[in-house]
């Protein structure tokens, strides 16, 4: 086993990355030469006996770039779905790899607004978003105002009377509040 091979075993991170990696490379070569870009096999450095498969440079940043922008809208089917599912925004927030040394002490609160800002957008004196999502247990399509307010019905609006997941979320909440007291 090389050193590479054994660090992304211990660091399953490291190990997704890196396959990411392979994927998209390949996935823009396919893109290219559906483009008509030609597709051919170059030494990684000159005199060099090892060779890479590549495009032309213009041809690889156009796939690249399509496909980066098709990952965004990947993510956000993904974080929709997540949302549909009941899943918290600071869990998504995990997810989308949003916690940052940056964000004060305190955990949940602010990598749950940092989540939803990344798909609804920042509020700001003109504007305050509203993320939409179909909900997944009564179906309803839900106004999402963000995880800001802590009775979860001033957050999300819309789930029918008898919904099952926002009647498991409300007793949550009020099970919180009965510890906290
Ligand atoms: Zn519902």
């Amino acid at each position: 086993m090389t050193d590479s091979e054994e660090s992304n075993r211990q660091d399953p991170r490291l190990h997704d990355a890196l396959a990411a990696y392979l994927a998209a490379q390949a996935e823009v070569l396919r893109l290219a030469k559906s483009s008509g870009a030609p597709v051919h096999d170059q030494a990684v450095s000159p005199g060099a006996l090892s060779l890479k498969r590549t495009t032309e440079p213009m041809a690889g940043i156009r796939a690249a770039r399509s496909l980066h922008k098709a990952a965004r809208r990947v993510t956000a089917d993904y974080v929709r779905l997540a949302r549909a599912e009941g899943i918290c925004w600071r869990d998504v927030g995990e997810a989308l790899a949003l916690d940052s040394p940056d964000l004060p002490d305190g955990a949940g609160y602010y990598l749950a607004a940092a989540a939803y800002e990344h798909a609804a957008g920042k509020p700001d004196l003109l504007r305050e978003p509203v993320y939409q999502f179909d909900c997944g247990s009564c179906w309803m399509p839900i106004a999402d105002y963000g995880p800001y307010q802590s009775d979860p019905r001033d957050n999300e609006r819309g789930h029918a009377q008898d919904c099952q997941r926002f009647r498991a979320q409300m007793s949550a909440w009020r099970a919180r509040l009965a510890s906290a007291l």
